[in-house]
């Protein structure tokens, strides 16, 4: 992926994913998981840590790349199952694709993580293209739709859906207007099929990231925000996608039974970018 012009790897530390730090204690024993964006960033940290608490994975991603296989290779070694599916997810026939691969693989689907997303900066509303806003809304809105749509008959009472929200979802950052308001469409989202959901005994919660380092800051956010990334926040620094792991498994995990329609905002102690 390419940087934006004057970031540099001393500004963009290498992303944490857990891979040292984070140890299992079976929260997720027999589980099966689809984690959208599970190759990258956050969706890479919640791909190792829910092998690590015991789940088996589906993880769904944009191109075959070397990151996929990094997290195959750690989630085998915990000898949990993870299988790897390249391709867009702004194409509905892909979504359905995805979760008829779950089921041929492993019967049902426990936990659906809705995590991938596309974002891109701009200065005027002039310059947001009618392909740009409508593929910010086909990753980050309608895959998430076609995905839980196709998961649902296929997920036992139990189940939990967690979809990635932003500090965006309800602080919007003026340049990066497409990608806030799908992200402010996606708490909406979570807290209606939290509802909708109940009778079936299937929870649907949201993560609301702050300042995280991934490979999506430094290939789309100018070199001044890439420079201030995190520093505004109380803990004076962006977080890593392993501090936000836990987040994604606590409302994964069973005895979270009593907690769904809610977001859990990580944030370094204010929402605030
Ligand atoms: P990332 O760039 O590391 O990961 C993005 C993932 O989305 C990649 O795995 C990519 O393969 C996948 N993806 C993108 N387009 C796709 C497509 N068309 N089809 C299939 N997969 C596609 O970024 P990240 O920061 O880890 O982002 C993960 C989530 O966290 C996103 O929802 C993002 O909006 C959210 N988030 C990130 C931050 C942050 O500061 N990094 C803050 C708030 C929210």
């Amino acid at each position: 992926r390419q940087q934006m012009p004057g970031a540099t790897d001393q500004m963009t530390p290498r992303p944490d994913h857990g891979e040292r730090s984070y140890k299992g204690s079976g929260k997720l024993t027999g589980k099966v998981a689809i984690i959208t964006g599970g190759d990258s960033g956050i969706g890479r940290a919640v791909a190792i840590a829910y092998a690590r608490e015991g789940a088996d994975l589906l993880i769904a991603y944009l191109s075959e790349d070397e990151d996929a296989q990094q997290v195959k290779a750690v989630v085998e070694a915990e000898g949990r199952k993870a299988v790897l599916v390249p391709g867009d997810l702004s194409r509905p026939d892909h979504c359905r694709n995805v979760v008829a691969r779950a089921v041929e693989e492993f019967g049902a689907i426990d936990i659906l993580v809705n995590n991938a997303a596309h974002q891109a900066t701009f200065q005027d509303i002039g310059e947001i293209s009618d392909e740009e806003w409508q593929t910010t809304f086909a990753i980050n809105i309608h895959a998430m739709f076609y995905l839980t749509k196709a998961a649902v008959p296929h997920m036992k009472p139990g189940s939990a859906i967690i979809n990635t929200a932003s500090v965006n979802s309800d602080m919007p950052n003026p340049i990066l207007l497409a990608y806030a308001t799908t992200k402010g469409a996606i708490q909406n989202f979570t807290g209606g099929l939290a509802q909708m959901l109940a009778s079936k005994g299937i929870r649907a919660n949201a993560v609301a990231p702050g300042p995280i380092w991934t490979p999506l800051i430094p290939s789309t956010m100018p070199e001044d925000s890439v420079k201030n990334f995190g520093k505004q926040v109380p803990l004076g620094r962006a977080g890593q996608p392993a501090e936000l792991a836990t987040a994604y498994v606590m409302l994964a995990d069973p005895l979270s039974s009593y907690t769904s329609g809610t977001t859990v905002a990580v944030t370094g102690g204010k929402p605030f970018i």
